[in-house]
C-alpha cells in the first residue's frame, strides 16, 4: 500500500514541476514576444520577471529529476538547476542591499513595463528571491539520507507554501497586502502559483516528514485532517470572499456583516463536526469489529499463544495455552511466565527474557533448541516456540506461539531407531551374501575339480552317454558359479560410490567403444538422440547402467533385423530423464515389473544367453540415484527408461 502511495505522491510532484516548467517557458516566451498576458496574467498587474521565470524552470525541472526515481547522474543534473536559482535569487537579494555592482535584472531581456513606481525594472520582488532561495536550499535536503536536513527542508518547503498561498488568497481578495507583504514589491500571480505548487509538490517526496506527513498518513487523525482542512480552508476561502465582497460595495452595515460571518462560520463548523463525528465513529465501529476478529483467530489458533510483559508477567493466553498446559487462565495471568517452565530452567530465564527486551527482534527455537515446558501436573514437554515483540500501549510485550512437539519428538525416535537397525540388517546381510556366496564357490570347484580328474582318470571308460552327463555336470557348475559370481558383484554393487560431475556423453561414448566388436559384428546402430547432459552421478555405475542397456537392445534384437538404438533425455520438474530405445523383440506388459527382479529372464537361455541379473542391476543402480527405472514396450521393441534427479555432492 505504501508503495504505490509513493508513486502516487511522486506522481503529483512530477505533475507540479512540469507545470513549473512549462508557465516559465511560456512566460520567457512573453518576455521575448512582449504578450503581457504571459507575463502578467491579468492588465496592469505585476508580470513575473525573465529571471524569476528561469528560476521556475529550474526549480521545476530539480522537481521532475527529483520525483523520478533516483539515478546519480540526474542528480547532478537537479543539483546544477537547484544551484543556478539559488544563485540567481541570491545574487538578487544582493542588489537590492546594493552589495554588488553589476545588475542581472535585465540580463536576457529589457524590462520597460513601469507598473510598481521606484521598484527596480526587471528585478523580482523580495518575497519571490527569498521564497525562491528558501526553496532551493530545501531542494538540498530533500535527497540527503540525514533525518534532521530532510526535517528542516521540509519545514522549508512549508514556509513557502505558506507565504505563496497568502499571496494567491490576496489576488483573490483583491488585498494589496497580503501579496506585496507592505514590505516589497508584489509576488506576480503566477510565480505564487508556481512556487505554492513547486514548494508543496517537493514536500510529497519525503511524505512522512513534517506538516506533509499529517495529511498522508493512515491513521484516524491522518484521515480527518486531509477530510477537514480542505472542507475548511475551500469554505473559509468562500465566506471571506462575501465578507470582502459586501464590506467593499457596502452591501449591508458592517454590524449585520460580521454578525452574519459568525453565523455562517458557526453552521459550517457544526456540519464539519457532525461529520467529523460521523467518521469517527464509523472509523471506531470498524476497529471494533477488527479487533473482535483478531480475538476469535487469537483464540481459534492451534497454537498455544502467551503473550508476556517485560516484568516476566504473564498479560494474555489463549484457549490452547489452557488445554495444552492445563491451567485454567485465572491461574495464568499475572503470574511469572517461569510457571510454563521445568524448574531447573527457571534460574536462567530472566537473564534471557532480559535480553529479548534489549534485542527486540522476532525469532524462532525450533525442535533442534531441545527447549521444555511445564504442564501444571509437573509432566514436561518438548516444545517449538517462535517469540515475536510487539509494541502496545502499555510498552514492549513478548508474544510467545508455542508447539507441542511431543508427538514429532517420538515418531522422530522412531524412526531414528528403525534407521540404526535397518543399517544393522544391511551389513548383516552383506556379510551373508559375501560369506555365502564366497563358500559356494568352494563345493562347486570341487565337484569341476573331480569331474577333470576322472575324465583324465579313465578316458577310456568315459564315452557315450556317461561323457555326456559328465559335460553337462561341467556346464552346470560353470553356470553355478557364474551365477554365485553375480550375485556376489550384485550384493557388492555401489559399495564406494562418490558423486562426481560427469558429462554423459562421455560415458556413453566409453560404453559405445566397449561394445564396438559386438556393434560391429550385429550391424548394430546407436542414435544419440539428444546432447546429453553433465550431472552428478555415480560415473562407474551409471557406465555400467547404460552397458547393460545398450547390451540387453542389442541382445533381444529381432532375428533378421540389425538393431537401431536411440538414447536421448529430457528435463521433466527437475529430474533428468533418459531413456534407451530399440527395435527387438519387445517385452510382454505383465513382465514389465518382474524383469527388473534378480535371476529374473523371460527367454530361454539356449536362445538369449544371461543370467538375469543385469536389469537388478541397473534397477539399484538409478535407486541410489534416487531416480525411478521401467520398460515401456508397444510389440515393436522397448523403450527402457529411467531418471536421475539433480543431485549435489
Ligand atoms: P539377462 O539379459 O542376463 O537375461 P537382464 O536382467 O538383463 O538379464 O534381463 C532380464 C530379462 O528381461 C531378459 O532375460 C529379457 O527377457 C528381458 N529383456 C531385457 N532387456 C530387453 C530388451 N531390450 N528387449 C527385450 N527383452 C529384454
Amino acid at each position: 500500500m505504501s508503495l504505490t502511495k509513493k508513486i502516487k505522491y511522486k506522481y503529483i510532484a512530477f505533475g507540479a514541476g512540469n507545470f513549473a516548467v512549462i508557465v516559465g517557458l511560456l512566460v520567457i516566451f512573453g518576455w521575448y514576444t512582449g504578450n503581457w498576458q504571459l507575463k502578467s496574467v491579468v492588465s496592469g498587474y505585476t508580470s513575473m520577471k525573465f529571471n524569476t521565470a528561469l528560476c521556475i524552470i529550474f526549480l521545476g525541472k530539480s522537481l521532475i529529476l527529483n520525483s523520478v526515481h533516483f539515478f546519480r547522474k540526474l542528480y547532478v543534473i537537479s543539483l546544477a538547476c537547484t544551484v543556478l536559482t539559488m544563485i540567481i535569487s541570491f545574487y538578487t537579494l544582493l542588489e537590492m542591499f546594493n552589495v554588488v555592482g553589476f545588475s542581472i535584472d535585465n540580463l536576457f531581456v529589457p524590462d520597460r513595463d513601469i507598473i510598481n513606481p521606484g521598484a527596480s525594472p526587471g528585478r523580482m520582488s523580495a518575497i519571490t528571491a527569498t521564497s525562491i532561495l528558501v526553496t532551493g536550499v530545501a531542494f538540498l535536503f530533500i535527497p540527503v539520507y540525514n533525518i534532521r536536513l530532510q526535517k528542516i527542508g521540509q519545514y522549508m518547503l512549508h514556509t513557502v507554501s505558506v507565504i505563496t498561498f497568502v499571496v494567491i488568497l490576496g489576488y483573490l481578495f483583491n488585498v494589496e497586502p497580503l501579496y506585496s507583504f507592505n514590505i516589497s514589491t508584489p509576488m506576480a500571480l503566477h510565480t505564487a502559483i508556481c512556487l505554492h505548487l513547486v514548494s508543496s509538490g517537493a514536500s510529497l517526496i519525503n511524505y512522512k516528514l513534517g506538516i506533509t506527513g499529517l495529511f498522508t498518513g493512515d491513521q484516524i487523525g491522518n484521515i480527518l485532517a486531509r477530510n477537514l482542512f480542505f472542507k475548511i480552508t475551500i469554505a473559509m476561502i468562500v465566506i471571506s470572499y462575501l465578507d470582502i465582497y459586501v464590506e467593499k460595495y457596502r452591501i449591508l452595515n458592517t454590524g449585520v456583516g460580521s454578525a452574519i460571518f459568525s453565523v455562517a462560520v458557526m453552521v459550517l463548523s457544526f456540519i464539519f463536526i457532525w461529520e467529523t463525528s460521523k467518521n469517527v465513529n464509523n472509523l471506531q465501529q470498524k476497529k471494533d469489529l477488527i479487533n473482535e476478529r483478531l480475538n476469535l483467530i487469537f483464540e481459534a489458533l492451534p497454537n498455544a499463544l502467551v503473550m508476556g510483559n517485560s516484568d516476566g508477567k504473564i498479560i494474555l493466553v489463549n484457549r490452547e495455552t489452557e488445554k495444552m498446559f492445563g491451567y485454567k487462565r485465572e491461574e495464568l495471568l499475572g503470574k511469572e511466565l517461569e510457571i510454563l517452565l521445568p524448574q531447573r530452567l527457571h534460574a536462567a530465564h530472566p537473564g534471557k527474557m532480559k535480553s529479548f527486551f534489549v534485542n527486540p527482534f522476532s525469532r524462532n527455537f525450533g525442535s533442534n533448541a531441545n527447549l521444555y515446558a511445564r504442564r501444571k501436573n509437573g509432566e514436561e514437554f518438548p516444545i517449538e516456540i517462535g517469540l515475536t515483540p510487539l509494541k502496545t500501549e502499555d510498552g514492549l510485550v513478548g508474544l510467545a506461539s508455542v508447539v507441542d512437539i511431543t508427538d514429532r519428538k517420538t515418531s522422530e525416535k522412531i524412526i531414528q531407531e528403525q534407521l540404526r537397525e535397518l543399517k544393522i540388517k544391511n551389513q548383516e546381510m552383506e556379510q551373508f551374501n559375501y560369506i555365502a556366496s564366497h563358500d559356494l564357490q568352494e563345493p562347486l570347484r570341487t565337484v569341476a575339480n573331480y569331474i577333470t580328474l576322472l575324465e583324465e582318470d579313465y578316458p577310456n571308460e568315459i564315452k557315450g552317454e556317461i561323457s555326456g552327463h559328465l559335460s553337462a555336470m561341467k556346464h552346470a557348475t560353470t553356470r553355478m558359479s557364474r551365477l554365485i559370481k553375480n550375485l556376489l558383484d550384485y550384493g557388492l554393487l555401489g559399495r564406494n560410490k562418490s558423486l562426481n560431475l560427469t558429462d554423459v556423453n562421455h560415458t556413453l561414448n566409453d560404453v559405445k567403444a566397449d561394445l564396438n566388436s559386438l556393434v560391429k559384428k550385429t550391424n548394430s546402430v546407436i542414435i544419440t538422440a539428444t546432447s546429453l547432459p553433465t550431472i552428478f552421478v555415480y560415473e562407474t555405475e551409471l557406465r555400467q547402467l547404460l552397458q547393460n542397456l545398450i547390451n540387453n537392445a542389442i541382445k533381444f534384437r529381432k532375428k533378421d533385423t540389425a538393431p537401431v538404438i536411440y538414447i536421448g533425455h529430457d528435463l521433466k520438474d527437475n529430474v533428468y530423464e533418459f531413456y534407451v530405445k530399440d527395435n527387438g523383440i519387445g517385452i510382454e506388459e505383465k513382465h514389465a515389473l518382474t524383469i527388473f527382479n534378480i535371476f529374473q529372464r523371460l527367454n530361454r537361455e539356449e536362445e538369449y544367453e544371461g543370467y538375469g541379473v543385469g536389469l537388478a542391476n541397473c534397477k539399484k543402480i538409478v535407486e541410489m540415484h534416487g531416480g525411478k527405472i521401467w520398460v515401456e514396450s508397444n510389440g515393436d521393441g522397448s523403450t527402457f527408461k529411467f531418471t536421475i534427479p539433480i543431485l549435489k555432492p
